[in-house]
């Protein structure tokens, strides 16, 4: 069984998370999305809050799980035998910042890979804060997210 992690932010999810979650899960029998708890980055949704937008989101996706976790990714997943991380690159910027974390995955555990898939241009502009600054200046951001962080963002 392929098992394979697909950690971040997702402060909120958004549909370029849900495209690259349904690409993987045609490579993966099983992936878990994974909540990461960073102290230093104070999002504007709770771990909890979090967690449960995407457990509504993918509710119609089978082998798919959802998990929040404060150590390191690659221990997870060794905990959990996943071998791989699932990111996604955007722009060149990300290439950077994945680049970077690949090679301190790798210094931390040799043995997990990571595994990206590129952005498709019509959700290559999406991300989680842009939603955000969206929202809160009055545009409608409802074909950028699912529906259950519409209903967060309402509240
Ligand atoms: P992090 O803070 O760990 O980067 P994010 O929630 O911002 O967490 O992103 C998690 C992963 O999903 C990252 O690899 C990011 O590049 C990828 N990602 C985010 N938005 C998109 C998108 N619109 N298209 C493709 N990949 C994306």
């Amino acid at each position: 069984m392929r098992i394979a992690i697909y950690p971040g932010s997702f402060d909120p999810i958004t549909i370029g998370h849900i495209d690259i979650l349904k690409r993987a899960l045609e490579v993966f029998d099983k992936i878990i999305v994974l909540v990461a708890l960073n102290p230093d980055k104070k999002g504007r949704f709770t771990p909890e809050e979090k967690v449960e937008m995407i457990k509504e989101a993918i509710k119609d996706l089978d082998n798919v799980e959802v998990d929040m976790y404060d150590g390191l990714t690659v221990s997870y997943a060794k905990k959990h035998n996943a071998k791989h991380l699932i990111r996604g690159l955007r722009a060149v910027t990300d290439f950077e910042y994945e680049f970077k974390l690949a090679a301190a995955n790798s210094y931390a555990d040799n043995d997990i890979d990571m595994v990206f898939f590129m952005a498709r241009n019509e959700t290559s502009f999406i991300n989680s804060s842009t939603v955000l600054a969206l929202h809160d200046n009055g545009v409608d951001v409802s074909s950028l997210v699912p529906p259950s962080v519409m209903k967060y963002l309402k509240r």
